[in-house]
């Protein structure tokens, strides 16, 4: 697979810009959460009932296995994983089985599933305030327009891209690096993860004519533009 060397940012540039991206993260999910779950006027996501959560997360959980994301055999691989770990108690007493210890499983297994364990997470920390599990323990999905914000800024030094397309990016084999690099500065995936995607959304960090004028990013961005996440770069 081809690859490409390129001047990184410095450290302190790094963490100033991932900085940047949790807030930007964090303060837009605030406003948007409901909106990007797609919670049914039917379910009180805000209620304090038990039964109620446990509608939400079981509905959420129908959302990402139907999701056209969840393939096949990340399904089975799931299901089975859970089954394995509850035997008789899922089919005989679901209820014993508590959050965390469902939660583990999905994290263990989570690849496609990853938004449902980060969901999951947000939920019980920041809007139920149960702590199952910290915030620092979101997984960083990575899609191309996220990868393609951790190219083009300078905060990959290498980079890979498809060999008969150059040069759209290869996010998800980046995945590693990126989330290395979210570790060493102590931040918050799933806030980053959606900082970076807002780039994109909101109009900044398009494929073809990026607003780098107005980006939150601009100052500290080495704007390596060739990298796009799905459409060829033309200047
Ligand atoms: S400054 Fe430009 S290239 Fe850098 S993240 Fe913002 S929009 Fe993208």
């Amino acid at each position: 697979m081809p690859k490409e060397k390129q001047l990184g940012l410095s450290d302190k540039e790094k963490e100033k810009l991932l900085d940047i991206l949790e807030k930007e993260g964090r303060e837009k999910w605030y406003k948007r959460w409901k909106e990007h779950m797609a919670i049914p006027s039917n379910l009180d996501v805000l209620s304090k009932d038990k039964d109620e959560r446990e509608k939400i997360l079981r509905y959420l959980l129908l959302r990402v296995l139907i999701n056209q994301q969840a393939r096949f055999d990340k399904v089975r691989e799931i299901s089975i994983r859970i089954s394995e770990e509850f035997t008789d108690i899922l089919l005989s007493e679901p209820f014993k089985i508590s959050e965390s210890e469902l939660f583990k499983v999905f994290k263990d297994v989570a690849g496609e599933s990853r938004m449902f364990v980060n969901w999951m997470i947000f939920l019980f920390n920041e809007i139920w305030k149960q702590k199952v599990s910290k915030m620092e323990e979101t997984l960083m999905i990575v899609d191309g327009h996220v990868g393609k914000v951790f190219c083009r800024t300078g905060l990959l030094e290498e980079v890979l891209y498809e060999e008969r397309r150059p040069y759209i990016i290869q996010a998800s084999k980046m995945r590693l690096w990126i989330e290395e690099i979210i570790s060493r500065f102590g931040k918050i995936p799933f806030y980053v993860d959606n900082g970076a995607f807002y780039l994109f959304e909101d109009g900044y960090c398009r494929e073809l004519k990026p607003n780098c004028k107005d980006c939150p990013l601009n100052k500290i961005c080495k704007k390596y533009l060739k990298w796009t996440a799905y459409q060829i770069w033309e200047k």
